[in-house]
């Protein structure tokens, strides 16, 4: 475990927890991140993860899908069965492009492709922490549809009174479908509001995470009945 000591141009710094067993890649990302006024708490792999964050609380975890012993996807798995909301984002090979629909399953907020430019990676922090923050005053604490349950304020969704793990992304997703039931949405407004960031060009973005929300709360993903496909247009919540 190492400590970063930030340069303090936030106060108070927001706890990141960088989880990667690369020491250079460990050391590098984690004196930038502190150059930006991060405080920052490295783990080299899931077991030191686990016993961070069952220590400490931290608003977002930088986490290696790569790992010696527990692989990223079960330390991201573990995270959300502990209830931890906060935004996991994580770290994948070029040849690992089938992970992300996994660990989408899994309840990861976002992901990066190495090798990454470090902007990028500072602008998809800098992203999630700012959706991690943002009030969800608009929702309302809780929303039912068919079998399922959404509690905002637990951030808690149930699918015949069963709990589901959906990360803080997909919550998101679905708190803004809920506010706009009945409209269209476009997957470039979608990006615009829920994502709160363009650096990502690719729409169909937007696609993976509405198959990966669908495959939780449709009853069959596959002719879906609450998120509708509206062609060539985007989005239709039916709730
Ligand atoms: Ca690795």
């Amino acid at each position: 475990m190492t400590g970063f000591v930030g340069s303090g141009l936030r106060a108070p710094s927001r706890r990141i927890l960088l989880v990667e067993d690369e020491p250079s890649l460990r050391l590098t990302l984690g004196d930038r991140l502190a150059a930006e006024g991060y405080a920052v708490t490295a783990a080299e792999d899931g077991e030191q993860a686990f016993e961070l964050l069952a220590a400490e609380s931290f608003d977002l975890v930088v986490l290696d899908v790569m790992l010696p012993g527990i692989d990223g996807f079960e330390v991201c798995r573990e995270i959300r069965r502990r209830g931890l909301g906060l935004p996991v984002l994580m770290l994948t090979a070029r040849s690992e492009v089938v992970d992300k629909v996994v660990g989408l399953k899994l309840g990861a907020d976002d992901y990066l492709t190495k090798p990454f430019e470090t902007a990028e990676l500072l602008a998809r922090i800098e992203a999630l922490l700012r959706r991690g923050s943002a009030p969800l005053a608009e929702s309302p604490e809780s929303y039912v549809f068919g079998p399922v349950r959404v509690d905002f304020r637990r951030a808690e969704v149930r699918v015949d009174d069963r709990p589901v793990d959906v990360s803080s992304l997909e919550l998101r997703l679905l708190a803004y479908f809920i506010e706009h039931r009945g409209e269209v949405l476009g997957r470039d407004r979608l990006l615009d509001e829920v994502w709160g960031y363009d650096a990502q060009p690719v729409t169909r973005t937007v696609d993976v995470h509405v198959a990966s929300l669908r495959q939780k709360i449709e009853p069959n993903p596959s002719h879906p009945r609450y998120i509708v496909t509206v062609h060539r247009r985007g989005y239709r919540f039916d709730g």
